[in-house]
């Protein structure tokens, strides 16, 4: 496999395929967390951006959306077409929650909100996210105008799909509940990611299990409310030991830290954090494993020179 360096921007971690896709979940379990991206900002074939679905019962609640969101549900359906296909259909995606504004949480939203129209959506696209997101949204909508326009009055255009094209946005001003129905309650909870006025945590209640997703950055804030006694806690995993490889942050190892540990979680801190909640099952995702050349399991064999729970590192189609 080449090595980084010489191509920076091209990580050797893409020679590692990271194993198949896992179905975890308890046996008759009512809510289950798929992971449609594991990723992060670098180009991974075998790795999505960030995103997952949350199925309770037979609804669907959409998580982030990372680069190659639309494939990472085909993926996640693909590898266990018995278990959630039917719940991952893209006529049933149409509640999304944003954890925080970064573009790689976000890039994936014209992918989730346009092409399901193809496949039997009729209503609009809900997203629910922080400040900010309804700009957002409204400038995807003066972005892809030409498409809209021609998909609304074009030869193609199928009048009872119309509502399929629009979006709903529902910005959260602050933690607490921002959803409940039927399934689930789902409470959003800020905590620290750089200078992000709103960086969410959600929390899903189901009437058999609390999922946890953390999205990305640090303990500070309210990240104890998210994750106390959770079932299932999702969280990023940045290495300290290898973050003079880093491509970003600084020049020297001291920027490197001093910027990365502004908007992420160290190592210890995650493991001492996931034990003081409690938290039954702990996933690691939207990792940072800076070895160089790179070695797939050194990050968790650091990792667990502080933790000792149970925690898996997910893989893109995993099911929890
Ligand atoms: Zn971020
Ligand atoms: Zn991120």
């Amino acid at each position: 496999m080449t090595p980084r360096r010489g191509t920076p921007w091209l990580l050797s971690e893409i020679g590692f395929a990271p194993g198949p896709p896992r179905y975890l979940a308890p046996e008759g379990a009512k809510a289950r967390a798929v992971v449609l991206g594991s990723g992060g900002v670098t180009p991974n074939p075998h790795r999505h951006g960030p995103g997952a679905a949350v199925i309770v019962n037979d609804t669907t609640y959409l998580i982030d959306a990372g680069e190659g969101i639309w494939r990472g549900l085909a993926w996640a359906a693909a590898s266990h077409p018995e278990l959630i296909a039917e719940h991952l259909a893209p006529h049933r995606l149409t509640t999304l929650f944003l954890t925080h504004l970064h573009s790689d949480h976000t890039i994936g939203l014209p992918a989730v909100w346009l092409m399901p129209w193809a496949y039997g959506r009729e209503v609009p696209l809900e997203v629910y996210g922080p400040i900010g997101t309804r700009s957002l949204m409204e400038h995807l909508e003066q972005a892809y105008q030409a498409d809209l326009q021609e998909r609304t009055f074009g030869p193609g255009a199928d009048k009872r799909k119309i509502d399929a094209h629009k979006t709903v946005t529902h910005e959260i001003e602050d933690s607490g509940t921002v959803y409940e129905d039927g399934n689930v309650k789902i409470e959003a909870f800020h905590h620290k990611h750089g200078n992000f006025e709103q960086n969410f945590a959600y929390r899903f209640t189901s009437q058999d299990r609390v999922i946890a997703w953390s999205g990305d950055g640090r303990v500070e804030g309210q990240l104890d409310k998210a994750a106390q006694d959770a079932d299932l806690f999702f969280c990023e995993l940045s290495t300290e030991d290898m973050i003079a490889n880093a491509n970003w942050g600084g020049e020297t190892v001291e920027e490197k830290a001093k910027t990365i540990w502004s908007y992420h979680i160290r190592p210890k801190e995650l493991a001492d954090f996931a034990t003081e909640m409690n938290v039954k099952q702990l996933v690691t995702m939207h990792e940072r494993n800076y070895t160089d050349p790179y070695e797939p399991d050194a990050l968790m064999r650091e990792f667990k020179r502080h933790y000792s729970g149970p925690v898996h590192s997910a893989r893109d189609g995993d099911v929890f």
